[in-house]
This record gives C-alpha cells, structure tokens and sequence, in this order.
C-alpha cells in the first residue's frame, strides 16, 4: 500500500474503500472484509446512513486507531457554523471515534450559501483535533475559489467525480496548484460501461489483470487517491491488488484517450 502527504503532513493510503449505498446492516461485513483485505482507508458520509456498521466495523477488527484513516462527510441540509459542529458530533458518535482522519463538505450547494459558514467550522474541529483533516467534495473553480479567499485552512482534499471518461484534467490542476490532494470519487465509472472498453482489457490481458485494476492503477499513476466500492469479497481483493504491476507510459495514454468529460452523477456548481 502507498500513502500519500497530505498538507497538513499526515499521510494518506493512495487506495481506499468506499461505502456508498451500502445499506448499513451490510456495512459492517463489507468493511470487514475490506480491512482483511488490506484496506485501512475507508470513506463513508453522514448521508450514506452507515457510519455506525462502518464503525462497529473498525472497533471490531482490533486494528490500532492510528493504522485506519476515516473519513465522513457533513451532509447538505448540515451546513451552516453551528449545524456543521452538531452534524460532527453526531457522526463521531454514530461512528464510535473520538477523531476521524478527514472530515469533508461533501457538495458546496452555491444556492444556499453557506459553505463558507460551514468551512470555519470545519477549522474549528480541525484544530480541536477532533478533524485531523478538513476537505471539500464536489468543488469547482469557481466554489473552490471562493473558499480559498475566506478560509484560514486550505483543504487537505477535494473529493471528485474522477475516472478515465471525465479525466478532471483541468480541476485536478487547480487542485495541485494549491497543495490540494484529489481523490477520485466513482473511481471506477460505478462498474458501468466504462469498464466494457475494449482498450481495458487488451491492456489487462497483457499483465494479467483486469479492467477495473487497469482503471485502478491508471488512477494511482496519475496521482489519484482512489476508493473503489464493492460488497463482493472477490472484487474487494481484486481491488486492492493493484500494487505488483505498472502501467507503461503509452498505457497510460491510452486509458486518458478515454476522456468524453461525461458526468455519471450532477454538475456541482447545479446541485441544490
Ligand atoms: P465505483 O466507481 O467505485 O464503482 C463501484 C461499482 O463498480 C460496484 O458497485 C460494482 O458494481 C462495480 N465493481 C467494483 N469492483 C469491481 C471489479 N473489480 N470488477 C467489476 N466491477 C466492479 O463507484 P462508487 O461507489 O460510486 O464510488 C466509490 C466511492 O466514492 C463511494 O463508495 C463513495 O465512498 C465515494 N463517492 C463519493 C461521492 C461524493 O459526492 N463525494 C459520490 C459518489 C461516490
């Protein structure tokens, strides 16, 4: 497993595992399976109603606290200063830790205005300790811009839509330009017909491996932290096993010849 730096210094795994619609009596099993695996990141969010499986689940293994990196996210209706301090509370409780490794805005939602509000919040946790990290989800330009003239902390993270169909080129550049990590969110096009290209598996059968760890290690290339999801113990290995082969450099390209710039979720600066 490769870590990555954070700004703040702490180290991140590249590869995580991600808990999206996984219904939260299912939660525990997954994420078990997931720290057997190898996994010690795990991302989940208030919204995904399984922060407190995903927590039995960390408890459970025995793993020490300062191996794991968890990470929730404030949810839309959250926002807001005091809102955002009571939503933290409510997921560190839900997920039984007294800290969590990144704590993210999960969408800016530019209509109601309130992500600065929620941000200085934000910072507050994060330098009572409770947040060892701050972040942001879904910000563009113009959201991301915003925040960076009011806030004191600049993110740790900004987690988007990103896979070889919506490359994130651009985005990814303002990110970097400000010590901003990327994480890929839907790292994998959601499992869809991104992973029927037929330039994935030629690439694949030529290491022996297959589309989606294809996709997996084009993101680590290229300097993603990604968070594939799955609930099948097999695809949760495979994903992980992404570390004993290298993508050749004409590889590479070929999987950004990929990029229509197609959106599978909402535009964030749209979505209310
Ligand atoms: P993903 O790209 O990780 O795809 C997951 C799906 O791909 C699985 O449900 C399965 O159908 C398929 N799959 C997984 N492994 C496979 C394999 N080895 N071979 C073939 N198919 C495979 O999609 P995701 O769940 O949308 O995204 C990953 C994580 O990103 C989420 O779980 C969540 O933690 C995070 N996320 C965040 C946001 C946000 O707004 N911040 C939005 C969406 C997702």
């Amino acid at each position: 497993m490769i870590d990555v730096t954070l700004n703040t210094g702490a180290a991140m795994p590249q590869l995580g595992f991600g808990v999206w619609q996984v219904p939260d009596e299912d939660a525990t099993t997954a994420v078990a399976a997931a720290l057997d695996a190898g996994y010690r990141s795990i991302d989940t969010a208030r919204v995904y109603e399984n922060e407190t499986g995903t927590g039995r689940a960390l408890r459970e293994s025995g793993i020490a606290r300062s191996e794991l990196f968890v990470t929730t996210k404030l949810w839309n209706s959250d926002q807001g200063f005091d809102e955002a301090l009571r939503a933290f509370d409510a997921s560190l409780d839900r997920l039984g830790l007294e800290y969590v490794d990144l704590y993210l805005i999960h969408w800016p939602v530019p209509e109601q205005d309130k992500y600065v509000e929620s941000w200085k919040a934000m910072e507050r946790l994060h330098a009572e300790g409770r947040a060892k990290a701050i972040g942001v989800s879904n910000f563009s330009e113009k959201t991301l811009g915003r925040l960076l003239s009011e806030a004191d902390v600049v993110p740790a993270v900004n987690q988007i839509e990103l896979h070889p169909r919506l490359a994130q080129k651009r985005m990814r550049g303002l990110d970097a330009e400000h010590g901003i990590r990327t994480e890929a969110w839907s790292p994998l096009g959601q499992g869809k017909d991104l992973l029927q290209e037929p330039v994935l598996a030629e690439i694949g059968a030529a290491h022996g491996k297959s589309p989606a760890q294809v996709v997996l290690r084009w993101h680590l290339q290229s300097g993603n932290v990604v968070i594939p999801k799955s609930v099948t113990p097999a695809r949760i290995k495979e994903n992980i096993d992404v570390f004993d082969f290298e993508l050749s450099e004409d590889e590479v390209r070929r999987v950004d010849g990929l990029d229509t710039g197609a959106r599978l979720g909402p535009d964030p600066d749209q979505m209310n």
